[in-house]
């Protein structure tokens, strides 16, 4: 393969120290030499005067596993400077999968994922039933960036113990049989096996994600079937019922990392995130190795009432889940619902997602003419203005709309200062873009480039170099990824060439290039100039290029 000299790039080498000025020399998709004095000449020769070049960004939180089947450009990562993502986050991955499960997966997908069940339907290749046989066709197909993949728990579940999944607890002969699919999977090159216990968490019909029904006999002995390899992470978006304790057992018992997500700040618990971070400070004072999954990005979200998002972990919102058409407008309308889910709001929570907070939802788009004067208005304003309820000023107007009335809800992350604590926490990684799933609802698929831009330099949280570190190195060593991570002879040369004056993430908008024409939101990167992996030029500086490289390598072999 032919080489590139980037000639006196400001180098961030994701160690976290300081940058210095010089040349990078790649060869055969390797960083060759860092330094200066390299040779004058080279096939390609980048002049990046004044630019600052940096390891690629490791996305450690996609949910890509359906869509890289039918898009291997992972669209937006790869021109937002990510190139590595780890796919599988919460358990919820296509993979093992029986053919006669594969409807009930792609209906459980739609409702946690934010896409259509068209779009899943006409997408999703589906040439595999295995974890090992899905490998095995990412490897085959090719991606533009690199992959590492958890092995899911709500998969594995489905795959042993098909429609009973999200409905009991396992047997003895059915988890042991979980734990061989899981040996399996981590020896076919799995990065680890991935759980969720969030109540946010809701599949087809209302019904929980069957990872939730796993009792703690069931976790533990799928974690230690994984730690029989000797490497792997457990990683668990957790629900409020489950004690970081709990978690803490499970790495001394195990020896493995556990990955712990996803500590966002609300504003009406303000401390219950500081306390799972202590918590986890204190469990690694211990020498147990557990990890705080955070966000650089406030939660905002859009949705309508079709699939309304913020609400559906609500107990009181049971009613309404997996309902459609006249059955589920009867039932928004209905006084009693209605009180309850006011009921629910006004009583306290460890975690909730929404909070009733009215005057940080606002009516982004109204379906007829005749209530376009709300679009722009928060329902807090609203119902001050028409002396009515919120939740039935929200309600009865997607209900006079058929529900298609587009809703934003800021509902987390929005405390700046806290979330720079959260940050800057030793045993925190950032990460949390969610990249690939709920594309109708948010994209912070820009997470790293928003990290270097607002955090960094418009607001000096942290160094640009440490900004930069805890998106390179710390991800590459929290999965054992072997010679990526950092800018040094040896390494693969996975690398973002950007403008450190204006780098960032653009605001998002909304586009129409899913399978069946279906609809999801995305954000452009702004001051990126280059985004190279193993090598190979992805994305330039108007983003993915045309006909760019299959360049990503499947990674399935991590140090222990
Ligand atoms: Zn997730």
């Amino acid at each position: 393969m032919r080489d590139i000299l980037f000639k006196n790039a400001l180098v961030f080498d994701g160690t976290g120290a300081p940058p210095a000025t010089g040349d990078v020399l790649v060869e055969d998709g390797r960083v060759r030499a860092v330094g200066g004095g390299l040779p004058a000449s080279a096939h390609r020769i980048v002049a990046a005067d004044g630019l600052a070049l940096m390891p690629g960004i490791i996305d450690s939180h996609t949910h890509f596993d359906a869509q890289i089947t039918w898009d291997p450009y992972v669209r937006p990562s790869p021109a937002l400077g990510v190139t590595t993502a780890v796919i599988g986050n919460c358990g919820f991955t296509i993979a093992p999968c029986k053919s006669k499960d594969r409807e009930l997966t792609m209906r459980n997908l739609t409702q946690v994922e934010g896409m259509s069940l068209e779009v899943l339907r006409q997408g999703i290749a589906w040439d595999f039933e295995t974890f090992p046989e899905y490998l095995a066709q990412l490897r085959r197909r090719g991606s533009a960036v690199n992959i590492a993949a958890y092995v899911g728990h709500s998969g594995v579940r489905t795959f042993v113990m098909g429609q009973d999944a999200p409905k009991r607890v396992a047997s003895d002969s059915e988890i042991s049989q979980m734990q061989a699919i899981v040996r399996e999977a981590m020896e076919a090159g799995a990065a680890g096996f991935a759980t969720s216990t969030s109540p946010a968490h809701n599949g087809e019909g209302g019904l929980p994600m069957p990872s939730r029904l796993a009792d703690e006999r069931e976790m533990r002995a799928l974690v230690m079937a994984m730690a029989e390899s000797g490497r792997g992470v457990y990683m668990l978006t957790k629900g409020g019922h489950t004690s970081i304790s709990f978690l803490e057992s499970l790495a001394a018992d195990s020896g493995r990392p556990v990955m712990i997500a996803a500590l966002l700040h609300s504003g009406t618990n303000p401390q219950a995130v500081f306390d799972d971070l202590d918590a986890i400070a204190a469990a690694n004072k211990r020498g147990h190795r557990l990890v705080g999954q955070v966000s650089c990005c406030p939660l905002t979200m859009d949705f309508t009432m079709l699939s309304p998002y913020p609400v559906e972990g609500l107990q009181s919102w049971k009613p309404a889940l997996g309902l459609h058409g006249d059955a589920l407008m009867a039932v928004l309308a209905n006084r009693s619902f209605r009180d309850g889910v006011r009921a629910e709001l006004a009583s306290s929570a460890k975690f909730r997602l929404f909070n009733g907070e009215w005057d940080k939802v606002q009516v982004v788009e109204t379906a007829f003419p005749v209530n376009a004067s709300h679009e722009q208005q928060t329902i807090a304003q609203i119902a001050r203005a028409e002396q009515r309820d919120p939740l039935d000023v929200m309600l009865d107007l997607a209900l006079s709309e058929d529900l298609r009335t587009v809703f934003t809800a800021q509902l987390l992350n929005s405390d700046e200062e806290a979330v720079a604590r959260m940050l800057n926490h030793p045993n925190s990684i950032v990460s949390l873009s969610d990249a690939g799933a709920h594309l109708t609802f948010f994209n912070d698929a820009g997470f790293g480039l928003h990290l270097i831009g607002h955090w960094a330099r418009e607001l000096g949280t942290m160094s640009i170099s440490e900004a930069i570190r805890r998106l390179t190195q710390q991800p590459a060593q929290a999965f054992g990824m072997r010679g990526r991570g950092l800018i040094r002879a040896g390494y693969a040369a996975d690398l973002l060439l950007f403008d450190p004056g204006t780098v960032g993430r653009s605001s998002k908008h909304r586009v129409f290039d899913l399978p069946a024409g279906g609809q999801r939101l995305t954000t452009d990167a702004i001051g990126v100039h280059g985004v190279w992996v193993n090598g190979q030029q992805v994305a330039d500086e108007n983003g993915l290029r045309d006909s760019a490289p299959l360049a990503g390598e499947l990674l399935t072999s991590f140090a222990a």
